[in-house]
């Protein structure tokens, strides 16, 4: 598509256009669409689409999701399963949902649905042939020729996203500082599958390992009929072949019973670093949303949250400076900074030591098990990273560190 045929072809006006749908480009369409606000969803995929995730939903994400979400088929986990090489694993139960257990595709098709339920416009199979800022409004150019305007544009367009490439090269000086911000696209790589397994042995658990990755943990979340999806990620040490990881990983898990072939192909996807993301607010109209904004915890590796987190606070702010696209845009960017970033640096410095000195963390929690229910307290929305540190700091100036450290003791008497 040509420079010239985008400008010839009359633009169809709207209020809002969102790109990428997944959960959080579909929650932010839908509930502009509620609003009453004129929005137009694009993605490149047409759905169901795969995509590399655990797809495990954290309790307090339930808020966000539309009507008829339980009738999805999932589990419902309950209890947190830690393991750590060969020592037994630490186990809390919650007693009540700490997160639930989608399958992706059908957990995204089913926000799509409802978007358009809502009456949005949404645009499946299409990828971006160009993209525009003319300092007022954006122009939208799909590969199916169509064109749109608007003074917002949400991109959510997931890890890699492609608005900030196309912003990016607008020529105004805002987009050059969106390129100078955003040259490289940074990530933790992060590999999961589908898997037959016993382990953690109670379907309402899920286990996180700390002992076979380095810088960071495996998992496995039981999947109601398919079995568990099991994946690693390193957040203290970004894994240099997550692949090779994940086998490593499940020879651990299965053990003697590891299959000679299963069938199902692993997958490999960027987790996004949020500290690269420090393109908020450059932009007058512009929000970032999702991975797309960097919103992904860097201790958990928790995403689809935040996704609609940052989607509803950025309708929100749409619709309360409904004329002022340039105030929102900077009252979503503040937002982002204060509430979510300052939050994840807290994360951060807690994988960073947790991940790096995994057998610390854990003899901490075989003795106070009730940091593990504070982890699981942080899915359900009644903890935050700030207390979570807390707790972590004040039990481990009480570790018997002489009992876990030997050698440690008889230097310190000699
Ligand atoms: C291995 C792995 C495991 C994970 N496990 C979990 C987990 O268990 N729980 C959790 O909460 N989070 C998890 N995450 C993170 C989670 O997957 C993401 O944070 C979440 O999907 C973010 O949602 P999103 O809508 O921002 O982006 P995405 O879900 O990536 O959606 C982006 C959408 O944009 C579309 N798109 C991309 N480019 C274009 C384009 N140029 N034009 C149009 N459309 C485009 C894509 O087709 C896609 O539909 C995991 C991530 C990985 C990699």
């Amino acid at each position: 598509m040509s420079a010239d045929a985008t400008i010839s072809q009359s633009p169809i006006k709207v209020e809002a256009i969102v790109i990428g749908l997944g959960p959080a480009g579909a929650t932010a369409v839908r509930l502009l669409s509620e609003a009453g606000v004129q929005v137009a969803g694009f993605d490149r995929s047409s759905f169901p689409r795969s995509k590399t995730c655990g797809g495990g939903v954290s309790a307090r994400s339930a808020p966000f999701l539309p009507k008829g979400w339980d009738l999805l088929p999932h589990e419902v986990t309950t209890g947190v399963s830690l393991s750590y090489l060969d020592y037994d694993p630490v186990e809390v139960e919650m007693d009540r949902p700490i997160a639930y257990q989608f399958h992706r595709e059908e957990f995204d098709l089913f926000l799509v649905e409802k978007a358009k339920a809502a009456g949005a416009q949404v645009f499946t199979d299409r990828t971006m042939a160009n993209l525009l800022w003319n300092g007022a409004s954006f122009r939208l150019t799909t590969s199916r020729s169509e064109v749109f305007e608007s003074p917002v544009l949400i991109g959510a367009d997931g890890a890699t996203s492609q608005v900030y490439r196309f912003l990016g090269n607008s020529g105004k000086e805002q987009s050059k500082r969106i390129r100078k911000k955003r040259s490289v696209q940074h990530g933790y790589p992060s590999s999961e599958k589908i898997l037959k397994c016993e382990r953690p042995s109670r379907r309402s658990d899920v286990l996180i390992d700390l002992g076979s990755v380095p810088g960071g943990y495996g998992w496995s979340f039981p999947k109601s009929g398919t079995g568990n999806n099991v994946g690693v990620v390193g957040f203290a040490k970004p894994l240099e072949n997550p692949l090779g990881t994940l086998k490593v990983f499940i020879e651990k898990l299965l053990g003697n019973s590891l299959p000679s072939e299963d069938g199902q192909k692993s997958s490999t996807w960027l987790i996004p670093d949020y500290q690269e993301s420090t393109v908020h607010g450059i932009i007058p109209g512009l929000f970032f949303i999702g991975d797309a904004g960097g919103m992904v915890d860097p201790f958990l590796g928790e995403g689809i949250y935040y996704a609609m987190l940052s989607a509803k606070k950025s309708v929100s702010e749409i619709l309360m400076h409904r004329w002022n696209p340039g105030k929102a845009s900077q009252s979503y960017a503040e937002w982002a900074v204060r509430d979510i970033f300052r939050d994840f640096s807290q994360a951060r410095r807690l994988a960073t030591i947790i991940y790096r000195f995994p057998g610390i963390y854990f003899r901490l929690v075989q003795k106070y098990p009730h940091i593990l229910s504070m982890y699981a307290m942080i899915l359900c929305g009644s903890h935050d990273y700030r207390s979570f540190s807390r707790t972590i700091g004040k039990n481990l100036f009480n570790l018997p560190f002489r009992k876990f450290f030997p050698r440690f003791q008889s230097n310190r008497l000699v």
